[in-house]
């Protein structure tokens, strides 16, 4: 047998986030009772016209300019049809030709700066929901996701391993989510994908026949799935069995893809211009307001922190968490030290926010607060260990740093002239010490320095102490 790779491609769903549906005024909130938030539109009733939310389209206009991809001015919605129990219409509204973004791309820096291309993005509304009650042995149908406005995000087949894909899920999840274009909860399956994957002989042109594993929501079902199926695939060509195109499921629990059904083809959906819709227009204007409002992307800020010498690991966990990243530029508009602001947030913030399982965002210690630390740290207002003593108080109750540092008497005195005070007396009461730094022994700095903080008993800002004394113990006379 040839030396085999794997082709593959993702289809990559995210719920948008609109306060409405698609084409319903029908809000999108989870959790309410089934089939409460529906309305003639969204439950496929005959005669109920679908009229468009301006925002879906915004926001999957913006996702395209953040990756790059060509915004039409021009799309249209197609029926794409197809008979499931939770799908009312008997059709889903979807986009074919034209979509609203097409191509674009980025690249993976932990995967040799490989570039994965973009199809298209295109928007479409998601399907309602069964629920089997085995119990009673019934299924129930609930609506109320019927119609919630979703992007389909589709690569070319870029990918050869579960690693590639997984690095690209996590950095597509990561602009999304900071975007707030997708609130991109996992669990809830507002970020899910599909992976399209077939084996070839090494240097072959051909994509080979393809499996698609529909709906994973897990990065670590992902690349467990590639990995099952890959394998799964390999010994099928070596028994000479012929890969069948087909739809799969993957079992977490058993560790195992299962046919689900033969896949279709564009062509078996019977696509056709949906004609109670007109095209979706993006207009120049539109198109340019929505670029002046593009966020830094992430990979900016990622940039900007490696350039402060984290290492990736810490800049993963300010990217990982949702929210850290606004956190921290929100702190930043209110001191510009980003070293010293991702510090406290890697050492102090993230950490306690973690423990009370809550969002950056979310803590008392708001990013005015962590700026005021930092910059009472960055002046020697405030030692490093007295700020991280404080910090606790600042998390729970959102004191304000400056007072709770003079309520607690542990600001450092930067008055120089009350320093020079203390040093003159010092450098007179040690005149044997004070000879010896004058004839070069310089290591005896530290002993002043010692002594000058002792009877200050630690208010004294040491850096500043330490200037002084080399000032005046330089002037001595010999
Ligand atoms: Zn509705």
């Amino acid at each position: 047998m040839p030396v085999m790779e794997s082709v593959i491609g993702l289809e990559i769903h995210a719920q948008l986030k609109t306060a409405t549906k698609l084409f319903c005024s029908c809000p999108t909130s989870v959790g309410s009772e089934p089939n409460s938030h529906i309305c003639e539109v969204c439950s496929g009733q005959p005669g109920a016209l679908p009229r468009l939310n301006a925002k879906a389209v915004e926001l999957a206009a913006w996702t395209g300019l953040a990756l790059g991809s060509k915004i039409n001015n021009f799309s249209i919605f197609s029926r794409k049809n197809y008979f499931y129990p939770d799908l009312p219409n008997g059709f889903q509204i979807s986009q074919l030709t034209p979509p609203i973004c097409e191509g674009g791309g980025f690249t993976l820096p932990e995967s040799e700066n490989k570039f994965i291309r973009l199809n298209r993005i295109h928007l479409e509304d998601d399907a309602g929901k069964c629920i089997h009650d085995k119990q009673r042995g019934l299924t129930l149908v609930d609506l109320n996701r019927a119609g919630t406005p979703l992007i389909e995000i589709v690569t070319e087949p870029d990918f050869r391993s579960p690693a590639e894909v997984v690095e690209f899920l996590k950095k597509l999840h990561t602009i999304l989510v900071h975007l707030k274009v997708t609130e991109g909860r996992l669990e809830e399956g507002e970020f899910r994908c599909d992976i399209n994957i077939s084996l070839r002989p090494k240097g072959s042109e051909d994509l080979g026949i393809r499996s698609e594993i529909k709906n994973l929501n897990s990065f670590r079902h992902v690349s467990q799935a590639i990995k099952y199926e890959v394998i799964r695939q390999e010994r099928q060509y070596e028994r000479s069995e012929p890969i069948i195109q087909e739809t799969r499921l993957f079992d977490p629990v058993r560790q195992e893809t299962r046919a689900l059904r033969s896949k279709e083809e564009a062509h078996d959906y019977r696509y056709f211009p949906q004609p109670d819709l007109p095209s979706v227009p993006v207009s120049p204007a539109t198109l340019a307001r929505l670029k002046s409002e593009l966020p830094c992307l992430p990979e900016e800020t990622t940039m900007v922190l490696l350039s402060l010498g984290l290492t990736r690991e810490q800049v993963a966990i300010i990217q990982n968490r949702r929210g850290a990243i606004e956190y921290f530029e929100a702190a930043k508009s209110f001191f510009d030290e980003p070293k010293q602001l991702a510090t406290l947030m890697l050492e102090l913030l993230l950490p306690a926010a973690l423990r009370e399982d809550i969002y950056p965002l979310e803590t008392k210690c708001t990013p005015k607060l962590l700026a005021v630390l930092a910059k009472l740290i960055t002046d020697n207002t405030l030692s490093r260990r007295a700020a991280y003593n404080l910090f606790p108080e600042i998390f729970e109750h959102g004191t304000d740093p400056k007072e709770l540092a003079e309520l607690r008497g542990v600001l450092q005195v930067s008055d120089a002239g009350a320093i020079k005070a203390l040093a003159v007396d010092l450098i007179k009461a040690h005149p044997n010490e004070a000879k010896k730094y004058c004839n070069g022994q310089e290591k005896i700095l530290s002993f002043f320095v010692g002594r000058l903080m002792q009877q200050s008993q630690g208010a004294a800002n040491p850096k500043l102490a330490g200037e002084i004394l080399v000032r005046l113990l330089k002037s001595q006379p010999k």
